[in-house]
C-alpha cells in the first residue's frame, strides 16, 4: 500500500477518536469520517508500519446511522467530528468506550449504564475560545482543520450558545473596523490571538476576553468601548499572552471594562466565576451530572466531605447545606478565591477550599489525621495520582464518587482503588460534549468492610 493509492475499504469499527476502522492487506486504516458498516472508495494519505491514514473519495454504501452535516468545516475542523453520527448513535459510541476499556482491564463485569443524553444536542456551551488570524487578507476568526494550524474561517460554531457567536461576529467586526491585527504566529507579531466569550445562561450576561501579544495596543480603549455596547456584555478583558506557545491564556488578565467575573447558577447555588476558573461548559446538562453524583455519594447530614479538583466548588457548594462539613482544593488560585467567595455568596458556612495540587494537599490533611465520609474526585484527563489515592484512601470513607473526563485514565485509577479496598459495579457515561468524542463519565466506589 503506498501514499494517493485509491482502496475500496469496508468500515467495520470506530476509534476512540471516531474515524472509521477498516482491515486491508493486514493493516489497520483509519478513515477520516467513515461510519461502522460503510464501503467507501478512499484514498490512502499516510502509511506507516502497521496502520494507514485515509479519506473518503466516495461513499459506495452508505450507513442509516449518517446524517448531512449542514457545514462540512464542523467535522473537518474537530470542531464537531461526530455531527455526521446520528445523536442516539454518538450516546451508543460513547457507552462502546467505556466498556471496550473495561474489557481490555479484565472487567467485563462491570455494568456500563445508557449514556445520560445532553438536553441541548447542538449551542449547548456556554464558552468559546476560538482563535483569530488573518486570511487572505482579512482578519477572520474561526477554527484550526484538524492536525494543523490553518485557520478555517467560521461564523457558526454549532457547539456554542448561538448568543456567543453573535459577539464573536460582533467582535470580529470591531476588529476589523479599528484595523487591529491579527496574531501571526509564524512571525510572533499582530495583536489578537483568540476571541474567549463566555455567557452566563443564568442572566445572559456575556464576558469578552481578547486574548493578546501585548498589554495594551493603541486601539484598545475605542475597541473595548465599542465591544461594551454590544448587549449584555457586562465585562471586556484583556488576557495578556506574550509567549510563543499552543496554551490559549496566558497568566495574567486586565479588566478594560467592566466587571472582573460572570455570576452563574447551577441548581439554586449562585457561582461567581473568574477567566481564569473553570466551569462545566454544558450549562443544562452540568445540574445533571451532578444530581447523578450526588445521588451516588448518598449523603448523611453528620458527613465530612472532600471536593477534590473543585473548580469554584460547584460540586462541594452544591451539598455543602446537607452535610457537616465540605473541603476542598485545586490548583488554580483564582478559581480557590471564587470558590471560597462562592460558599460567602450563598450563606455558607461549613465550606473551606485551599490552593494546592491534590496529590500534596490529600496527604498533607491525611497526616493530620482527616477524616472523611465521601470524597468527590473530578480530576483533568490524566486522571489521579497514586499518591492521593493512596491518602485518600487512608482517610477511610465510605465513599468515593469519580467524576472523569477520560475513562481510560479513570479505569486505571479505579483499579488501583480496588487495590486499597474499593468496590465498584457500574459507570454511567454522561454527554457533556454533543456532537464531540468526549466521554463523560461517573462511578461510585464504596469502602469494602473488613
Ligand atoms: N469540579 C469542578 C472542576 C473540574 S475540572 C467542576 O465540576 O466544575 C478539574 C479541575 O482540577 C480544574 O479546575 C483544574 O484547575 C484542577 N486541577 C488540575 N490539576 C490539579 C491538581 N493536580 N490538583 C488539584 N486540582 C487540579
Amino acid at each position: 500500500m503506498e501514499k494517493n493509492q485509491i482502496v475500496e475499504l469496508e468500515i467495520t469499527d470506530l476509534s476512540y477518536e471516531a474515524m472509521g476502522v477498516a482491515h486491508y492487506e493486514g493493516l489497520t486504516v483509519f478513515v477520516n469520517n467513515a461510519l461502522p458498516g460503510e464501503t467507501v472508495k478512499a484514498k490512502i494519505l499516510k502509511v506507516k508500519k502497521r496502520f494507514a491514514f485515509a479519506k473518503i473519495e466516495k461513499i459506495l454504501k452508505e450507513s442509516p446511522d449518517r446524517i448531512n452535516v449542514k457545514l462540512n468545516q464542523w467535522v473537518q475542523t474537530g470542531l464537531a467530528s461526530l455531527a455526521h453520527i446520528k445523536y442516539d448513535k454518538q450516546l451508543e459510541f460513547k457507552r462502546n468506550q467505556v466498556v471496550n476499556l473495561l474489557k481490555k482491564a479484565h472487567l467485563d463485569g462491570v455494568k456500563v449504564n445508557e449514556t445520560l443524553p445532553s438536553p441541548e444536542q447542538t449551542g449547548y456551551r456556554n464558552k468559546a475560545q476560538v482563535p483569530v488570524r488573518e486570511v487572505n487578507g482579512q482578519l477572520e476568526i474561526g477554527f484550526f482543520r484538524r492536525h494543523s494550524h490553518d485557520l478555517v474561517p467560521l461564523t457558526n460554531f454549532f457547539t456554542t450558545d448561538p448568543e456567543i457567536d453573535r459577539v464573536l461576529v460582533a467582535t470580529r467586526d470591531i476588529l476589523r473596523k479599528y484595523e487591529v491585527p491579527a496574531y501571526d504566529e509564524i512571525h510572533h507579531k499582530g495583536e489578537v490571538r483568540y476571541l474567549d466569550v463566555r455567557r452566563s445562561k443564568a442572566n445572559g450576561k456575556l464576558m469578552v476576553i481578547l486574548v493578546c501579544l501585548h498589554k495594551d495596543f493603541p486601539q484598545l480603549p475605542k475597541v473595548a468601548a465599542e465591544i461594551s455596547q454590544i448587549p449584555e456584555i457586562s465585562s471586556v478583558i484583556l488576557n495578556y499572552n506574550p509567549k510563543k506557545t499552543n496554551v490559549i491564556l496566558g497568566r495574567n488578565d486586565y479588566v478594560v471594562l467592566g466587571e472582573d467575573h460572570l455570576i452563574d447558577k447551577i441548581g439554586d447555588v449562585e457561582f461567581r466565576i473568574s477567566p481564569k476558573s473553570f466551569f462545566q461548559i454544558n450549562s443544562l446538562q452540568t445540574p445533571r451530572l451532578y444530581d447523578l453524583a450526588i445521588k451516588k455519594a448518598d449523603l448523611k447530614a453528620n458527613d465530612v466531605v472532600v471536593d477534590a479538583y473543585s473548580g469554584i466548588g460547584t460540586i462541594g457548594l452544591s451539598v455543602a447545606k446537607h452535610v457537616k462539613a465540605v473541603r476542598g482544593m485545586e490548583t488554580i488560585r483564582e478559581a480557590v478565591e471564587d470558590a471560597n467567595a462562592n460558599a460567602k455568596l450563598n450563606g455558607i458556612e461549613n465550606a473551606q477550599y485551599v490552593t494546592g495540587k491534590a496529590e500534596d494537599v490529600m496527604p498533607r490533611w491525611a497526616s493530620e489525621g482527616l477524616k472523611t465520609d465521601v470524597i468527590f474526585v473530578d480530576p483533568p484527563r490524566k486522571g489521579l495520582t497514586p499518591e492521593f489515592i493512596n491518602a485518600a484512601a487512608a482517610t477511610k470513607p465510605k465513599r468515593i464518587v469519580y467524576i472523569s473526563c477520560n475513562p481510560a485514565t479513570q479505569i486505571r485509577d479505579l483499579q488501583l482503588l480496588q487495590e486499597k479496598g474499593y468496590h465498584f459495579d457500574e459507570i454511567s457515561p454522561v454527554d457533556m460534549f454533543p456532537q464531540t468524542p468526549h466521554v463523560e463519565s461517573v462511578t461510585v466506589l464504596e469502602r469494602t468492610e473488613e
